[in-house]
């Protein structure tokens, strides 16, 4: 067996399991897990040769095997992918954790559709329970986790606790829902989102949930839960009672990598949709914030799909398309909000994953560049080191340019894009059409058949994208505008916002910042 483990991108001590590494999210020296090596798309096939997989043995070439593998399903190609990044799970767990999290919370069988508007590919990521691209990693980590706890010899129940500004709260709650063995707990400002994201949560109906809002802002949310996970002693007595706290953020390695699976499939649905030959180069635009989701593309790349030029694409707090214009890192910037607020981000947390290949994998200088981000919120690579970053390119798009694309797409196409979405889809079309304004530089080869990460339905964001498409139509609120847009566009209400109006409220609790504590308490007794 080619083992892979999981080390930290700050210090060369810990070497450990993808299981534990997801059951600690973070690791204790403060850096980021990331895999002892990429495995490649050989290694999937060596698997499938192993277990008998029919016609894996008539693959010659990386194309035939391609094509082999484009006949797969969303499942199991996921399974395959996860087996070669995970390879302390036995093949029964991973099927067992693909089946629970791929099943019918998705709208459609194919989970996630490729669909070819306005001459771009768009990878539909938004069907599943939320709405949004957190679905495709938040329906599996919880199994993920759960399975790491009884194979690690952990018999206390899991307890995630979150802070969210909205979304994320909403798909970690709908991943870990009545999930045996796990309870969820999470805050956010009660005055800081959205009707539709309040009310989202608030229906949420799993027995082992508890929603609270706080009053005070995000930070204060984000706080309040550090200080809890931070608390040795309230561990420790929670312990004895039968629970053990973890943490389902963006930069757990069992967020990551199942993310890299999405890549490798819409590649091969372009293969199966007579759209390229296996083999083919690619370009992929992706709506950018934490850099959790483009680094999941490279580590596609990596295995060895032909993706030529990963385009990061921000929104008006543009920090890492400066950063991969210059070298540079800072944060030190008025930080702006947008219609596309998962984006609006200053310190991409995933990015560091990205620094520490960029670095030689020297954990020294990670550590380095970590901390003067930490200490003067800014940090600069040398010369050499921003020379690994080729095959990255950065591109921007502000308020005005993000509506002008939704609008541009629905007349020329009759397609629906959302606000993040259409950042991305606007940077794509510029790159292709090799305009270089608002790019830190020109795709290696614009012509390449150009995929756009589509990370959010229309309807998650509806105000925006009405007012995008209809100037002059102003809907009473933010549910009655679910209604318009449907009428004006013709595209159905996905039925996770249909329900959501008349969903019965289930969660009530609001305290104070500083109660935080006693609201988790008194959910464990
Ligand atoms: C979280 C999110 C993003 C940003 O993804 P990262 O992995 O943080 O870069 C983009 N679009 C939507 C809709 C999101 O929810």
């Amino acid at each position: 067996m080619n083992s892979v483990y999981y080390r930290s991108t700050r210090s060369d001590k810990i070497r450990i399991t993808s299981g534990e590494a997801i059951l600690k999210g973070l690791a204790p020296d403060g850096g980021l897990f990331v895999p002892s090596r990429i495995p490649t798309l050989d290694e999937i096939k060596e698997n499938m040769l192993r277990c008998g997989f029919a016609g894996a043995d008539r693959c010659q070439s990386r194309e035939d095997f391609m094509k082999l593998l484009s006949a797969l399903d969303y499942r199991e190609l996921a399974f395959e992918v996860l087996r070669v990044f995970f390879t302390d799970y036995s093949d029964d767990e991973l099927k067992d954790c693909v089946k629970k999290a791929y099943d019918k919370k998705f709208d459609t069988d194919m989970i996630a559709p490729l669909v070819k508007k306005d001459g771009r590919y768009y990878l539909e990521l938004f069907h599943g329970e939320t709405i949004a691209f957190k679905d495709m990693a938040l329906s599996l980590l919880p199994h993920l986790m759960t399975a790491a706890a009884k194979k690690n010899g952990i018999k206390e129940e899991l307890v995630i606790l979150t802070a969210t500004s909205g979304d994320t709260g909403k798909a970690a709650l709908a991943g870990f829902s009545d999930v045996p063995g796990t309870k969820i707990i999470v805050f956010y400002p009660k005055n800081g989102v959205s009707p539709i994201q309040e009310k989202l949560m608030l229906s949420s109906r799993g027995k082992n949930t508890l929603v609270v809002g706080i009053e005070g802002n995000f930070d204060d949310a984000q706080n309040g839960v550090k200080e809890i996970f931070s608390d040795k002693e309230l561990g420790k007595k929670l312990l004895e009672r039968g629970y053990r706290f973890s943490s389902a953020n963006s930069i757990n390695i069992g967020r990551l990598i199942p993310q890299v699976v999405y890549y490798i499939w819409a590649y091969l649905r372009l293969i199966a949709q007579g759209e390229i030959q296996a083999g083919e180069s690619v370009n992929v635009t992706v709506p950018t914030g934490n850099f959790g989701n483009i680094l999941a593309g490279s580590y596609a790349k990596k295995m060895g799909v032909p993706i030529e030029t990963l385009i990061c694409a921000s929104n008006e707090n543009k920090v890492l398309f400066d950063f991969f214009g210059t070298g540079q890192y800072d944060k030190n910037r008025r930080f702006i909000l947008t219609a596309s607020p998962s984006m609006d981000i200053l310190i991409s947390s995933n990015l560091e994953r990205l620094i520490f290949e960029a670095v030689g994998e020297d954990p020294e200088r990670c550590l380095l560049l970590m901390s003067s981000l930490k200490k003067t919120g800014r940090y600069e690579l040398t010369h050499e080191e921003k020379k690994t970053l080729g095959g990255f390119i950065g591109g921007w798009t502000d308020e005005k340019g993000t509506l002008d694309e939704i609008k541009r797409v629905f007349q020329t196409s009759g397609y629906v894009l959302d606000t993040h979405t259409a950042v991305a889809s606007s940077v794509a079309r510029r790159a292709a059409s090799g305009d270089a304004d608002m790019l830190s530089a020109l795709p290696a080869n614009p012509g390449l058949s150009m995929i756009v990460i589509s990370t959010a339905s229309p309807y998650k964001f509806t105000g925006s994208v009405l007012s995008a498409i209809e100037e002059t139509c102003q809907a009473e609120d933010d549910f009655a505008a679910i209604g318009e847009l449907s009428r004006i566009t013709g595209t159905p209400i996905p039925k996770a916002v249909a329900d959501i109006k008349n969903a019965p409220v289930l969660h009530s609790m609001v305290c104070g910042a500083l109660d935080m504590r006693e609201a988790v308490t008194g959910f464990l007794k």
